[in-house]
């Protein structure tokens, strides 16, 4: 077997999908897992269960792979150029994925290459919050962690320098001297945005991109709940505009792989950049039932330099919707309901305990009227979830 050997850093339902991806393209795929149960952990043959904090597991790792990638952006960035150094093909490489990174790191770069965005800068302490909504305009304002934030955890929308404390107490992970040092908070106007898009985009060494059809990301509590593709009433314009950003992103960031880009949609007509994504993206899976080629595939062309795959949507609406966990633990016995309903249904499901909140999987539909395959999709989540029962 000559076929290359992708090593994936992280063992959560991306590196599942990712997996699944691979099979038909009989691609051999090793992981990086915190523990035999993660969701990929289960299902992809060769595993390595370690802690991608350390440098050395780090290495042990890559020496079996021909490629890295990854399926959160939590490797520190010093281990990724040691790893480089090294001289393992890390794909995305440090240089692009310090911007999915870090904050303030992406805020510089994207205003230095002239992407729009919320405006925004590093603030020192409260009192330099409040001086930050004087220049904005007033409170209230964002504040965010520069590192380590997901799904909503680590921004805050506060309204007063007296809300602004909590913020600046993060800190980051313990250093060899056992010291913790604070995380920089980034302040940024609180934009008025009248909904949520991501431009999601895969470009390969060869410098061959794709971009997908931009899509409406619905969040509820911080959370991704709804992905409608392609984003309903888009302008021609705007849909182009915003598939152009990401692409230069993508090429000025030199990003391999798949790139999520989060947009703002204002009132008056304009996408700014909410924050970036370096691996396949809640916000297209959409694109395996839904697309030509999955965003999980393209990730794998890209970052083994294959040509890449058909963007393409199948059908004039596809939408995703995420399963939550919910009260109800035995989401298998709701498929016979969901199955008989909808034929068209898919389903999937990645393997993790149902706790409240906690993404377990999600479903595609897609068809030619939005209002019906927007139904079916959020059916099929609350039946699955337990919040309804007909
Ligand atoms: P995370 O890293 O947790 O995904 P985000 O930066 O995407 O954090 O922020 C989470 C959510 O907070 C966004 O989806 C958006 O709803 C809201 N948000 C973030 N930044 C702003 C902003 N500048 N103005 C208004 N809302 C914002």
């Amino acid at each position: 077997m000559n076929f290359p050997v992708v090593g994936m850093v992280g063992g959560g339902q991306l590196a599942r999908m990712t997996h699944e991806a691979g099979i038909p393209l009989g691609i051999r795929f090793k992981i990086l897992s915190d523990t035999p149960q993660d969701s990929a952990a289960q299902v992809v043959a060769d595993v390595t269960v370690g802690d991608y904090r350390d440098l050395a597991t780090l290495r042990a790792f890559a020496a079996g792979c021909d490629v890295i990638t990854f399926d959160h952006e939590h490797v520190p960035t010093e281990h990724l150029r040691a790893l480089e150094a090294d001289g393992v093909v890390v794909r995305p490489g440090a240089e692009a994925l310090v911007h999915a990174q870090d904050k303030g790191v992406m805020r510089a770069r994207l205003a230095a290459i002239g992407v729009p965005c919320p405006r925004n800068r590093i603030v020192a302490d409260p009192q330099d919050v409040t001086r930050f909504a004087e220049e904005v305009g007033g409170f209230p304002v964002v504040l965010k962690t520069v590192r380590g934030g997901y799904d909503g955890k680590g921004v805050w929308i506060v309204g007063s320098a007296a809300e602004a404390a909590e913020p600046f107490r993060a800190v980051g992970p313990l250093t060899p001297d056992g010291r913790r040092e604070p995380i920089p908070v980034l302040a940024e106007e609180k934009v008025d945005f009248v909904r949520e898009l991501a431009a999601n985009v895969v470009r390969s060494p060869h410098g061959q991109a794709v971009a997908y059809p931009v899509v409406e990301s619905v969040q509820v509590n911080g959370v991704c709940d709804t992905v409608i593709a392609p984003a309903p009433g888009l302008s021609d314009e705007l849909s182009a505009g915003a598939q152009g950003l990401a692409l230069t992103i993508a090429r000025e960031l030199g990003v391999i792989g798949h790139l999520a880009v989060e947009l703002f949609e204002t009132a008056d007509g304009r996408v700014l950049v909410n924050e970036l994504a370096m691996r396949p993206h809640n916000s297209g899976h959409w694109t395996m039932d839904g697309a030509g080629t999955s965003q999980f595939a393209n990730h794998l062309r890209a970052v083994l330099d294959l040509p890449l795959g058909d963007p393409r949507p199948r059908a004039p609406w596809t939408v995703m919707a995420n399963v939550l966990g919910g009260d109800f633990p035995d989401m298998y016995a709701a498929y016979l309901h969901c199955m008989a309903r909808d034929p068209g249904l898919k389903i999937h499901m990645y393997g993790k305990d149902v706790k409240p909140g906690r993404k377990v999987g999600h479903v595609n539909t897609y068809g030619d009227d939005l209002a019906e395959v927007r139904e079916r999709a959020r059916h099929a989540a609350d039946y699955l979830r337990g919040t309804i029962d007909e």
